[in-house]
């Protein structure tokens, strides 16, 4: 696969790379770290990645201006589906290859290089940049880094394995960087997040099945004065609670008119639940956009219902 892809990358002078809308660092580390990898080793190519950008991500990198192309290679990173590709004419591109770790949704791409069991796009992304011996620095491996530790939430879930951890000392032998300074990078924040943090602590329901829920209101962000982004991807940090399987934040987003539903598991499948409601992601990381509160909440019973069901196997499994 990798001499296909690098057969597109030398043919094609202009590269265009794009990733999903409601940008995250793996989408937009795997995106600024593939641009820069093919500047580095073809200064001659225009290359550029593009989307719309996120205040919370400015420090780690610029995207560039989106211009109009012609007989350009289009590479989407971390996006399964073509309607989820931030700011894209399709029609424009002479070919398009798609490098995700996401369950496939659909095919939009010349060449289709998937790999769902991988922790986040970067580490697809870091084997390739081997593969295709290209050279690399220390800030496309630190890129690369942060977008791998953050989707793998700090090497925290099933996705990782002895080949990762691997390819990760590889890197930081080859091209190091300071790992503190790239932590602050990912994970400094705003007092005033930590404290919603606490609010979402206190005031979660808990089902008697282990369903965790809470609805992030317009209110309650301008009370603590983040951003509707800032208040969704709470969700993480509520990893290991014993009560709780499965944790849902369902966050008021009046600019875009919808409810963002986010959900994550320690057990149960939950992406089939919201499929349903036209969202989508991973077995044990998924999300979904709703017009009202009223949706989100038939969510949630459903996935009380997913929580019942898989409770009560584990009860007959005796596990
Ligand atoms: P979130 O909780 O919003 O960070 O989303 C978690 C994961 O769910 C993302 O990485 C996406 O893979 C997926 N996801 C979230 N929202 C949607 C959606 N509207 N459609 C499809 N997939 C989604």
């Amino acid at each position: 696969m990798y001499r296909k892809i690098l057969k597109a990358i030398k043919k094609y002078d202009t590269i265009i790379i794009a990733r999903h809308i409601g940008v995250d660092p793996d989408a937009l580390c795997s995106q600024l770290a593939l641009r820069d990898a093919i500047r580095l080793n073809f200064p001659e190519k225009k290359v550029l990645a593009i989307g719309t950008g996120s205040q919370k991500f400015a420090h780690i990198g610029k995207l560039d201006r989106l211009e109009k192309v012609e007989n350009a290679l289009l590479i989407v990173t971390d996006t399964p589906d073509k309607k989820r590709v931030d700011s894209v004419n399709f029609s424009q591109f002479s070919y398009i290859i798609k490098i995700d770790h996401h369950p496939f949704v659909e095919s939009f791409a010349d060449i289709e290089f998937i790999n769902d069991k991988a922790s986040s796009t970067c580490e697809i992304i870091m084997k390739l940049l081997m593969q295709m011996k290209f050279t690399i620095n220390s800030s496309i491996s630190e890129l690369l880094y942060m977008g791998l530790v953050s989707d793998s939430n700090r090497f925290l879930f099933d996705s990782t394995t002895p080949e990762l951890f691997y390819l990760v000392s590889c890197y930081l032998k080859k091209y190091p960087f300071e790992l503190s300074k790239c932590y602050q990078k990912l994970y400094l924040r705003p007092i005033n997040e930590v404290r919603l943090e606490g609010y979402i602590a206190l005031n979660m329901k808990v089902t008697e099945h282990g369903l965790g829920y809470i609805t992030i209101t317009d209110d309650v962000i301008h009370e603590f004065e983040v951003d509707s982004a800032s208040a969704g991807n709470m969700i993480n940090n509520f990893n290991f609670i014993k009560e709780v399987l499965v944790w849902v934040t369902m966050t008021e987003d009046v600019k875009n008119n919808q409810i963002r539903v986010s959900i994550r598991s320690r057990g149960p499948v939950i992406n089939q639940v919201a499929e349903k409601y036209h969202g989508g992601g991973h077995k044990f990381a998924s999300g979904a956009r709703v017009p009202t509160m009223e949706e989100a909440m038939k969510i949630i019973e459903e996935l009380d219902q997913v929580v019942a069901k898989y409770q009560s196997e584990v009860r007959e499994n005796g596990n």
